[in-house]
């Protein structure tokens, strides 16, 4: 098999995966850098451009996941595109989300390439989206319209316990060969979601995420969300109110179970939550799907048992900080025109309120730069704001969707590949990564594909 890394930058950015077994050929991912602006954001489709392309499979609905869809379907517009049914009921909403943004950067940033694509692209594009249940053998003849013959691989999607939908992809091809792609894995129970079931997987080539390959891990989630849990009862009781600030899908849900968790054990009053629009339409699906989904309290149904409160544009200066409120909301990295981005701002005046930060900031976002700032005095926080100077409390808690590393390097030793490709982590996560592989698994080759680079791997049945 051929396996062709599109992603221009050698960190998480646009994740995009090519993949070519047997003359059939598959792009697994088809990310949008979240950071970067501009069609440098994008994965080198130019590099495959001559390529029939069978299908796109996404492997959950984040930004540096799906957000170029659009993009590749202007390239390849036989492409069937294949998710999870889960990731079926969010991806529209993640891309028109897009488009929003985007408009709103063409303008503020001057940047005239945006949007890179229209609400009416995404609205024609819809009906050809596939979604497909967990374990299902699928073969590509039966969504490709360019696969030939009688044989064709097969896909199956696997719970990656990630965010609702996620998914690694198990490629098998009719000679015997084999490829998962892990996606974004979370190999521990979180609160709600429980852990990937990975178990049963063997391939003979595992192309796997490595985002906390950087990280050693020291506390566990549970304690770790305990110790957020006392944070939010200690603030009640000072009636302080507080900003959580999360993205939209996945860390909202996590944390609002911790808040029912607390006002059902009496640990916190009932109250308003409030939460930004797009964290409400994915709660409502996770309420939608909570039968269907592998995770803790499927009886839990945020809109009945919480009183979740939408902030609607222009509604959040109305409210008053002087009450003991609670505020869940998106953008996690505190981009301009964002809940968030507004709201800390006028948290930052005020020495009795906390930011509390529940997942990762990167560092030349505005909430990076504010986890950064030094208490007291002046920094750079966004274009809108300039310079500013933070007051209030600050506190960061280490909660993740993402495996541990050394989960990762257990998974390894099940999936037993002959070949690991290392994707989705900074330099420093791959090499902690590479080598523990290679002191523990001695006979497995380890490769980490540059951006834009394809390899050929041939490994007999
Ligand atoms: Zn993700
Ligand atoms: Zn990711």
């Amino acid at each position: 098999m051929t396996i062709g890394n599109l992603n221009p930058n050698n960190e998480i950015g646009a994740s995009a995966w090519f993949v070519e077994m047997e003359n059939n050929r598959i792009l697994l991912d088809c990310g949008l850098h979240p950071g970067i602006l501009g069609t440098t954001a994008l994965p080198c489709f130019d590099l495959i451009s001559n390529e029939k392309l069978d299908a796109i499979a996404i492997t959950h609905c984040h930004q540096d996941h799906c957000g170029s869809i659009p993009v590749a379907m202007q390239y390849f517009p036989s492409a069937a595109v294949l998710m999870t049914e889960l990731s079926y009921h969010i991806l529209p909403r993640i891309l028109h989300n897009s488009v929003n943004v985007m408009k709103y950067q063409a303008v503020e940033k001057n940047i005239p390439e945006y949007p890179l694509y229209t609400h009416e692209e995404v609205m024609a594009l819809e009906p050809r989206f596939q979604g497909f249940r967990y374990n299902r053998e699928i073969e590509w003849i039966s969504f490709s319209k360019t696969c030939l013959g009688i044989e064709s691989p097969t896909l199956e999607f696997i719970d990656a316990g990630h965010t609702l939908g996620s998914a690694g992809i198990l490629l098998r091809s009719p000679n015997g060969e084999s490829l998962f792609y892990t996606g974004d894995c979370c190999l521990h129970d979180q609160t709600l979601l429980r852990k990937a079931r990975f178990d049963d997987v063997h391939a003979d080539v595992l192309l796997m995420e490595t985002t906390r390959g950087d990280h050693a891990n020291i506390v566990d989630h549970k304690t770790e969300m305990e110790r957020l849990g006392e944070a939010i009862i200690q603030a009640q009781k000072d009636k302080r109110s507080v900003l959580i600030p999360v993205f939209a899908l996945g860390r909202t849900q996590e944390i609002l179970t911790e808040l029912a968790l607390l006002m059902g054990n009496d640990k916190i009053l009932p109250q308003k939550i409030y939460i930004g629009g797009l964290g409400r339409h994915f709660t409502d699906v996770y309420d939608l799907t909570a039968s269907r989904t592998n995770r803790n309290y499927s009886k839990l149904k945020f809109g009945e048992l919480m009183d979740l409160q939408t902030i609607e544009p222009g509604s959040l200066s109305k409210i008053r900080l002087s009450k003991p409120h609670i505020f869940v909301l998106t953008a996690g990295m505190m981009n301009e025109n964002t809940p968030t981005h507004d709201l800390a701002l006028r948290f930052m005046k005020d020495p009795e309120l906390s930011i509390l930060f529940v997942g990762y900031a990167a560092p030349d976002s505005p909430a990076g730069r504010l986890k950064a700032a030094v208490q007291g005095e002046p920094f750079f926080f966004s274009e809108f704001a300039k310079e500013v100077v933070c007051h209030c409390k600050r506190e960061d808690f280490d909660l993740t969707g993402h495996a541990y590393r050394d989960e990762l390097i257990d998974l390894v030793g099940k999936v037993s590949p002959k070949t690991v490709i290392l994707t989705h982590g900074s330099p420093d996560a791959k090499a902690w990564i590479q080598e523990n592989i290679r002191r523990r698994y001695p006979n497995i080759q380890v490769l980490d594909p540059q951006p834009k680079e394809f390899i050929t791997i041939e490994h007999t049945a």
